[in-house]
């Protein structure tokens, strides 16, 4: 066994690396600088801090979020790795401690904030002891393109210059290539070895439907499928970020709000809440998430749609990072779709980017739309390919319909046509069912040939309809303000019946069947899987710290079903290393050996 193998076997109770941690940590204990791109709950974290514990000296990792590394921290602590930070949160005397710490090589791993590490006077500390790495995590945030661009990360360029010979590994989950070229350029690693992990998340369920009546299609989703289960519910307005947190308050859910407009007070409780309690929704704008490494999300539900693949990607990724069954679940409509171009036109930025954007909102609705397995459009969105269906989303597990709309499609168009593409989808649809409203009368519109010729399909039908014409790109959305809907010139061919159109046929899918609800498998007996978390949030609760810091909840799993009856047994869960099985082993040994007496 290489030292690699043994830290990771004696310190984090973990059998074998996960491809391509190996590699990554290899190069990085000889040396070299690595890039790595790993989809969230991947197993990043490893990377560094194995070859943390392998090389000399302490290992320097730069994170974003302050609020976030106390917790990575306690964590390392857990496990008995000397671990520590240094941030604005730290009084004087505690930055002192710390820093004399690392001078007298007590630390194996130091997290710094961005803005702290650049200072001169960190710099010049860290000149002077022996550094065994840096790893520069979310390293995204150097990128100015993307939503978590922090200016400090501009300046981590210097580690370069200033450190020459010791390792950099940076990481990301953002997986686009002009990303990954602008990590490279604005961190001088265009030498570093580039390792790309399969962007797959297995234990994801995608699910895509159509919005008819959003708060009781999320209700229906939550009690029946994820009641008493964390997540995180987003939306793309503050405004409905509250109104649906207080709602699911009424519903009896444990549910807070979370977005830029609450003050760093109320935001910090919320996550800490989140982070710290059990069952807990988090209802969020997309302020909320980057960094959250809380094992145990077991869904995460889009009232709204986001504006890329990407932005879907990294947010439903934030679900079972714990490896157990978790659910990405969403539900959009035409005014998502409307919303978003409108959102894209009045924004700042020149054409090119503009156009960039479009395309990429363009992809988003060809995910929403596709009749195939969702998960192989995602990874081929990335790169990736996926050989067969996965078995383990919405259009594999209940095939959609399609039917052919060639010609409910041309009165669609003709509608918009001959109103002189000035008019909405509602007013659309009221001309081709031939309502009388007063928009109908004082326009004259009954007089259209095309008023009333699609009453053979309900108003629901015809929103489908042009929904997925919208989505296609057969109509564009006219973004000054109403919504008029325009005809693109990709519809020629449709118009004159050169091609034709295949619909999908929308119907309110049931809820998917054979769903486990809980991490918890069958054979595992439900009384003494409540007694170990019992044990485990009494743990935490003294400590002031998250439970699945303690123990992840396939490591209590694993107790339930093993009956380990002495520490060795006990020292074979996933999950249980040598100081975890020290401080922990002989109380959960109790509440299992209390449980097998009471069953004989
Ligand atoms: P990321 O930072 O990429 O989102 P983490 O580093 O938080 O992911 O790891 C996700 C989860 O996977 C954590 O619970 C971690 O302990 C676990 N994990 C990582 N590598 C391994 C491994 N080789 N064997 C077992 N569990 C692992
Ligand atoms: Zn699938």
């Amino acid at each position: 066994m290489n030292p690699a193998q043994k830290i990771l076997q004696r310190v984090f109770g973990y059998t074998d690396f996960r491809s391509p941690q190996d590699e990554i940590i290899q190069t990085v204990i000889g040396g070299g600088d690595a890039l790595v791109l790993m989809p969230t709950g991947g197993g990043k974290s490893l990377c560094y801090q194995v070859p943390a514990l392998v090389r000399p000296g302490c290992a320097v990792v730069v994170s974003p979020l302050i609020a976030l590394m106390h917790d990575q921290v306690n964590a390392l602590q857990q496990l008995g790795v000397r671990a520590a930070f240094l941030n604005s949160t730290l009084g004087p005397g505690e930055t002192r401690a710390i820093e004399d710490a690392l001078r007298a090589g007590a630390l194996d791993l130091l997290y710094v904030a961005p803005e702290r590490l650049v200072q001169a006077r960190t710099l010049a500390l860290l000149e002077q002891v022996p550094v065994a790495l840096f790893a520069i995590d979310e390293a995204h945030c150097v990128s100015q393109w993307g939503h978590d661009f922090r200016a400090d990360y501009l300046q981590l360029g210097i580690l370069h210059e200033r450190f020459a010979g010791i390792p950099r590994i940076a990481l990301t989950a953002t997986a686009d290539q002009r990303t990954r070229e602008e990590i490279c350029q604005r961190l001088a690693l265009t030498e570093a070895r580039q390792f790309v992990a399969s962007f797959d998340r297995p234990n994801i369920r995608y699910r895509i439907a159509l919005k008819h009546n959003a708060r009781q299609q999320l209700l229906r989703f939550l009690k029946e499928e994820r009641a008493g289960d964390a997540g995180i519910v987003y939306c793309m307005s503050r405004r409905r970020v509250e109104e649906t947190a207080v709602w699911l308050s009424e519903q009896g859910f444990t549910a807070l709000p979370y977005h830029a407009g609450l003050d760093a007070q109320a935001r910090a409780d919320h996550q800490s809440r989140f982070l710290r309690e059990e069952s807990v929704i988090m209802v969020a704008t997309v302020a909320f998430g980057m960094g959250i490494d809380k094992p145990d999300v077991r869904f995460v539900a889009h009232l709204d749609m986001p504006k890329t693949v990407e932005a879907y990607y990294q947010e439903t990724g934030r679900a079972g990072r714990d490896g157990g069954a978790a659910d990405a679940w969403m539900i959009y409509g035409l005014q998502d779709v409307i919303k978003l171009r409108q959102m894209m036109t009045s924004s700042a930025g020149g054409e090119a980017h503009k156009r960039a954007e479009q395309h990429r909102l363009n992809a988003m609705l060809g995910l929403c739309e596709i009749t195939t397995c969702r998960r192989q459009a995602l990874l081929a969105y990335f790169g990736e390919t996926l050989p067969r269906p996965c078995g383990n989303c919405d259009n594999c597990l209940e095939p959609v319909d399609t039917w052919n709309g060639t010609e409910a499609a041309r009165m669609a168009l003709s509608a918009a046509y001959r109103t002189g593409q000035r008019f909405g989808v509602n007013h659309l649809v009221d001309l081709l069912r031939g309502a009388s409203t007063d928009k109908i009368n004082a326009f004259d519109h009954q007089r259209l040939p095309t008023y009333g010729v699609g009453k053979h399909l309900d108003a629901q039908q015809w929103r489908s309809v042009f929904r997925q014409l919208v989505a296609r790109g057969y109509l564009n959305v006219d973004l000054s303000g109403y919504g008029a809907l325009q005809l693109a010139p990709s519809c020629r061919p449709l118009l004159r019946g050169e091609a034709q159109i295949e619909l999908r046929r929308e119907t309110v899918r049931k809820t998917a069947k054979q769903h486990t609800r809980t991490p918890l498998s069958s054979d595992v007996d439900v009384a003494l899987w409540e007694a170990l978390r019992e044990r485990r949030r009494e743990l935490a609760e003294g400590q002031g710290v998250p439970p699945y810091v303690i123990f992840h909840d396939r490591t209590v799993q694993e107790m339930c079903i093993q009956l380990p009856r002495d520490l060795p047994q006990f020292a074979r869960l996933t999950g249980v290393g040598e100081r975890k099985l020290e401080k922990y082993g002989p109380t959960f040994l109790r509440v299992i050996n209390e449980y097998v007496r009471s069953a004989e």
